[in-house]
């Protein structure tokens, strides 16, 4: 088992950038750059990343989706200018992970629920226009896919499914090094397979779908609601909260460590039966507390998927650490259009 790079070799590198070394000056110049950008619900994330996945510069800023995409896109520009500058270089490429749904291979957003209004808006397009590079998009699920299957924990695993596990659960799955795309390129939301039809609905049409039973929210509801009204911690429960009242003994956060374990479990044992894949690679940060939920999901998955080689299937960490979707963002780009004179394709 791999253990989660604390801070990864990215900010290293951005800390020789800073004091400006020569090693790092050395780095930059053998390095194309592509900018990349990672677009969430809440904030929006920009960098220079290298060939080798390291991110050089970089810098966010709130996606505010109701001041409209324009501002959003001016957003973008500057901080894309400014981590070219930062970096002293000049932009290769850029390669945009979102949250969706979004048409990848259009650069169009989809009717996505943190910013509606920005559907049919195509940041691909209008990024490729400003900078003059080619640009590429993908779900951002689909980026870290990317990103760890390049540079991270997925690296030379023929099958590879990416699952994150926060406030929802994104899902990527590459196969041979090709990200699996869906009819109309879409990409399969494996984070809404159904795990109990008696469970709370979800925007995804199903009820009891894995995400509204196992990601972050649903682990702090279900304490909420099960918890006696006098137990003490009933403000600001959040995953990360639980985890720790849970080291510390606390009985009822014990309990939601259990059942979130379970859940998780069955939906991770759902992707072994239905994919065999070579490894799972694990990210988000429901993964910073790992070491509560691993053991508990080894063992449901080894009792369940009997019919498949299921010990042959790595259960493992996202390696990339707190800069992973900035860096599968970059990915993005490499995926897209290695092979058509762009840097190795690894
Ligand atoms: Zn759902």
């Amino acid at each position: 088992m791999r253990a989660l790079a604390p801070e990864g070799r990215a900010r290293d590198l951005k800390s020789i950038f800073e004091t400006g070394s020569s090693h790092a000056r050395l780095e930059r110049e053998e390095n194309k750059l592509i900018g990349a950008v990672d677009i969430g619900g809440t904030k929006i994330a920009v960098g220079m990343v290298d060939d080798d996945g390291r991110v050089l510069a970089r810098r966010e800023c709130p996606t505010d989706p109701e001041r409209g995409y324009a501002n959003a896109l001016a957003n973008i520009r500057e901080m894309l200018r400014a981590t070219a500058a930062a970096a002293n270089t000049q932009i290769s490429g850029i390669g945009i992970g979102s949250t969706g749904p979004l048409f990848a291979l259009t650069g169009e957003f989809g009717d996505v629920n943190f910013f509606p209004n920005w559907k049919g808006e195509n940041p691909v397009n209008d990024l490729a226009n400003i900078f003059q590079v080619k640009a590429a998009m993908e779900n951002d699920g689909d980026a870290a896919a990317l990103g760890e299957a390049g540079w991270g924990a997925g690296r030379n695993k023929q099958r590879l499914m990416y699952v994150t596990l926060g406030t929802g659960i994104g899902t990527g799955f590459i196969a041979d090094g090709q990200l699996y795309r869906g009819v109309d390129a879409s990409h399969p939301e494996v984070g809404h397979h159904l795990i109990d039809p008696s469970g709370p609905p979800c925007v995804c049409g199903f009820r009891g779908c894995w995400e509204s039973m196992a990601a972050g929210p649903a682990m702090a509801d279900w304490l909420k609601n099960e918890a006696p009204a006098n137990y003490p911690h009933r403000e600001d429960l959040t995953a990360k909260r639980i985890c720790e009242l849970a080291r510390a003994g606390d009985a009822w956060a014990k309990r939601a460590v259990d059942r979130e374990t379970y859940y998780l479990g069955l939906g991770l044992a759902n992707l072994v039966t239905i994919f065999a894949p070579d490894a799972i690679v694990l990210g988000g940060s429901i993964m910073k507390s790992a070491d509560l939920f691993l053991d508990g999901i080894r063992k449901i998955i080894h009792e369940s998927c009997r019919l498949v080689p299921s010990d042959r299937t790595e259960l493992t960490l996202a390696s990339l650490g707190e800069d992973s979707n900035l860096i599968g963002a970059a990915r993005v780009w490499h995926h897209r259009f290695a092979g058509e004179g762009g840097p190795r394709g690894h």
